[in-house]
């Protein structure tokens, strides 16, 4: 993966939102990652800007975000 993209407008837009939130639409899913029975991790990458993002399903509603990987904090 590309380290420190700039993040396109909807990446930015997505990011920290919580989990309830849709993917937009140029992004792909990845792969699913299993943590626990009730909790699980998908992982996305947009098709535009190249941003990884987590998305946590499950667990305690405040780790239920979009996680943007690889884009610097600004
Ligand atoms: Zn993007």
């Amino acid at each position: 993966m590309d380290l420190w993209i700039q993040p396109c407008a909807r990446c930015a837009d997505l990011y920290g939102k919580t989990s309830a939130e849709p993917p937009h639409h140029d992004l792909a899913l990845e792969g699913i990652v299993p943590l626990r029975a009730t909790k699980r991790e998908e992982h996305y990458i947009c098709s535009q800007c190249g941003a990884v993002f987590v998305r946590i399903l499950g667990g305690t509603p405040s780790q239920q975000i979009w996680m943007l990987l690889n884009a610097g904090q600004h």
